[in-house]
């Protein structure tokens, strides 16, 4: 018997909800291998075995220590047996076969550079991969017709692809605050997605606007972009009203997962310089036409009525693991309904006016945003 073997986990319970998951871990090489299988397995459309792979990936990043054999594996859930077997390869032999051949495979590799491109999904860039196109300038060069979103999203492909920093993300919110409280005083503003939960850096800078008035925050979004867009802020924007019809019994109950907010995903031009008035992120963008001071980032806005501030917060925060798997205990466990509208237990509306009231409700311990990193 080798000494430190055994895992000090007496029991780790199944959901990702019911646990928590900090953004630092101590399964990094395990979690990294099954991730480039998640990724591959949702690039081929193939959202189970995505939802599988991911899940394995954050029990182990749930884990107190680091996992040194497959022995101290025994008796955890979420982990299927093709999982099972790429974290015995890794840890064996250092690398799995399967996730080396992934990441050296051309349908793989095109693939995400085209899904890299803003305003490319998994089926477009399947069917420009058939057709030979394989990376951002085949497109260019293909004569493809593109849309809005596309085509700014080819000519910021390096930028967009560059993580925001927290600096970044902090000189954003300066100006959405700006706007937000120029065009509707008293409105309030709320980092959310993986920045709220700790992140140093992030694909897009997300946040949620709310007003204490109920009523007040509708319209609003219209008024905040055309506030950004006559500032100069915006490269690109879609804007899209909200869609919900609600009764006296409360929101509308979900049709499907995609949540029926106002919202606004754009492309910020952010200033790297001190000559704007936002911070200095000591940041110089390189374009084919030598360094510029400013650079484009992604950046989503939703707001929402008072009432549904709390499960917009918790809907928005992510992880998006995290947030699948709180709906899939509401329906399984609780025989209720959640969305980022509300919550329902069958009929009846249950109201919360914070993120801790919803887990109550649910029968969940609270789990802060830092240890939803799912
Ligand atoms: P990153 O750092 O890569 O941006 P993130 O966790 O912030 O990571 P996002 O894609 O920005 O990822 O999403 C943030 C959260 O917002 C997710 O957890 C997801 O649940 C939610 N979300 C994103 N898009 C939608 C959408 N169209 N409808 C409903 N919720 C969404
Ligand atoms: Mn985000
Ligand atoms: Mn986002």
């Amino acid at each position: 018997e080798k000494p430190g073997l055994e895992l000090t986990v007496v029991s780790v319970p199944s959901y990702a909800c019911q646990r928590h998951t900090p953004l630092l871990h101590h399964n990094t090489i395990l979690t990294d291998a099954l991730s480039i299988l998640a990724e591959n397995a949702e690039l081929s459309e193939n959202e189970g075995r995505g939802v599988a792979f991911r899940r394995a990936a954050a029990l182990l990043k749930s884990l107190p220590q680091e996992v040194r054999g497959a022995e101290q594996l025994r008796g955890l859930p979420c982990l299927g047996e093709h999982s099972l077997r790429v974290i015995k390869e890794v840890l064996e032999d250092g690398v799995s076969h399967e996730v080396e051949t992934t990441t050296h495979s051309e349908q793989f590799k095109a693939m995400k550079a085209l899904t890299g491109i803003f305003g490319v999904g998994a089926k477009t860039a399947d069917r420009w991969f058939r057709e030979g196109i394989h990376t951002p300038s085949n497109l260019q060069r293909s004569g493809h017709t593109l849309n809005r979103a596309q085509r700014a999203g080819v000519c910021y492909y390096d930028e967009l692809n560059l993580p925001v920093t927290k600096p970044e993300a902090v000189a954003i919110g300066q100006i959405v605050e700006r706007a937000v409280h120029a065009v509707l005083p008293g409105a309030e503003m709320t980092l959310i997605g993986g920045f709220r939960r700790g992140k140093q850096t992030g694909h897009d800078v997300d946040f949620l606007i709310t007003h204490p008035d109920e009523g007040r925050e509708e319209g609003l979004m219209p008024k905040v972009v055309s506030w950004l867009e006559a500032q100069g802020f915006l490269l690109y924007q879609k804007t899209t009203g909200n869609s919900y019809l609600e009764s006296k019994e409360g929101p509308a109950r979900p049709a499907s997962n995609m949540d029926r907010f106002e919202r606004c995903f754009s492309i910020f031009r952010l200033s790297t310089d001190n000559e704007g008035r936002e911070i200095q992120t000591g940041r110089e963008i390189q374009t084919g036409e030598g360094p510029r001071s400013w650079r484009a980032v992604r950046v989503d806005l939703v707001v929402s009525p008072y009432s549904q501030f709390a499960f917009a917060l918790l809907g928005w925060t992510g992880s998006k693991l995290f947030e699948r798997e709180l709906r899939r205990w509401a329906i399984h466990e609780k025989a209720m309904t959640l969305s980022s509208h509300a919550l329902y237990d069958r009929k009846r509306y249950l109201r919360a006016s914070s993120e801790e009231e919803i887990f109550a409700h649910l029968g969940l311990e609270y789990i802060p945003p830092c240890d939803r990193n799912a």
